[in-house]
């Protein structure tokens, strides 16, 4: 039943819809009737099969984390290894799928926003595959945040335009993109780059990650001959997570744990626990659980990785957690770098710190189950992009390797 949603309005029970003026609801509208007609034909199945197998490297392996499970003891931990994409996450298998659709659209030109700059990479280099313009919006604080990414943007063909208004980060990046947007719909085609949005924005890109889920449920059924007990990833604006959930969510002995940034403690403004903390309310063009002041206004959040620092979050989630499907948790700055660095002296594996948050979760988990039960984490991201940042912190005394 729930593997039914959204409703003709983009509802996945309170959560999600559209609340946007009138001329942005026709864009999306053109989208969303595109995305409906070709989604299930033969051709654009191929199309994008072909080039996650291809472009992209799929399938990505499930990995048994053997030093790790003795190293713990109890439940054994698998990875679903996104790590291994190209680019080195998941972002990529969202990216192909909506370019695709512009491709469909006969759109010319591509529009991205990107905070960290990884979904601004993987829209890059997915849009010279397909030989699209692409024009990025980042905030003015991000491009000097991120220069190593604003490079490879560029080295790939892509315009990167700094979005100079109110706090120059993620959020007036995404406003000047959707303005931009609006004013070029013949031309242009929106990349979002999360399960976030007005519909149907977060169920096609969920149905584009659903890769991941399919591949790993497939996957353990091979290696274990039965399914696994849990499901663990980590959650920003959904997408990793709704990928690899959705396809077990009819398989009731399947427990899925959504873990959100506990950043430097749950006091307003020092972590980015919108599930955990938030209440519902309207950002973005949707409802969902929203981090915000009492004026509605969406309330400043802070993590130590920089992919999961958004005040809301997908609307799917909100659905799974008022439907008591999934179950959310928090995971601090600290307990993600343990999870770090465990995980690369173990396994040889460093994983993004974003992924950190799902491993140390399940890292907690492990110790208190059976050595029969099966835990998946989805490991969404290498760590290569924050090897700098962890270098700093070192030199800095503000963490340590052990
Ligand atoms: C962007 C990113 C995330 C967070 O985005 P979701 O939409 O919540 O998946 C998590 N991990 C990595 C490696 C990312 O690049």
């Amino acid at each position: 039943m729930t593997t039914m949603l959204p409703n003709a309005d983009g509802f996945f029970g309170e959560h999600g819809g559209r609340f946007l003026p009138d001329e942005v609801i026709r864009v999306v509208d053109e989208l969303a009737e595109a995305y409906d007609s070709v989604k299930n034909t033969q051709e654009f199945q191929d199309d994008f099969k072909r080039l996650l197998k291809h472009f992209s490297g799929r399938p990505t392996p499930l990995y048994a984390c053997a030093n790790l499970t003795k190293k713990l003891g109890g439940a054994r931990i698998y990875l679903k290894r996104e790590d291994l994409n190209h680019l080195g996450a998941h972002k990529v298998n969202n990216t192909i799928g909506q370019i695709l659709l512009a491709k469909h659209m006969g759109k010319k030109k591509i529009i991205a926003e990107t905070g960290a700059g990884q979904h601004g990479v993987a829209s890059a280099a997915t849009a010279a595959l397909m030989g699209m313009e692409c024009t990025i919006y980042m905030g003015a604080e991000d491009i000097e945040r991120q220069k190593l990414n604003v490079f490879r943007m560029e080295m790939m063909g892509a315009k990167v335009v700094p979005a100079m208004t109110g706090q120059r980060t993620l959020k007036e990046a995404v406003d000047e993109a959707i303005a931009a947007w609006v004013a070029d719909a013949g031309e242009s085609f929106y990349l979002l780059g999360s399960a976030v949005g007005p519909h149907p924005y977060p169920a096609m890109v969920r149905d584009f990650q659903s890769i991941i889920g399919t591949e790993a449920r497939k996957q353990i059924l091979e290696m274990e001959g039965r399914l696994p007990d849990y499901l663990v990833a980590c959650v920003g604006g959904g997408s990793n997570a709704i990928g690899m959930f959705h396809p077990f969510i009819e398989d009731e002995g399947v427990n899925m744990v959504g873990v959100e940034p506990a950043g430097r403690g749950m006091t307003p403004g020092d972590h980015a626990a919108t599930l955990t903390c938030g209440t519902p309310g309207v950002l973005h063009g949707f409802t969902s659980y929203l981090l915000q002041d009492e004026k509605g206004e969406p309330a400043s959040v802070y993590s130590i990785s920089a992919g999961l620092d958004y005040p809301g979050v997908g609307p799917e989630h909100s659905f799974l957690k008022d439907a008591g499907r999934a179950s959310y948790c928090a995971a601090s700055d600290e307990e993600a770098v343990k999870a770090f660095f465990a995980l690369s002296r173990t396994e040889g594996i460093i994983p993004a710190l974003e992924s950190s948050h799902a491993l140390a979760e399940a890292m907690k988990m492990a110790p208190t189950l059976g050595e029969d039960k099966i835990i998946i984490v989805n490991l969404s991201g290498r760590g290569d992009k924050d090897v700098a940042q962890i270098e700093q912190m070192l030199s800095d005394g503000r963490i340590t390797a052990d």
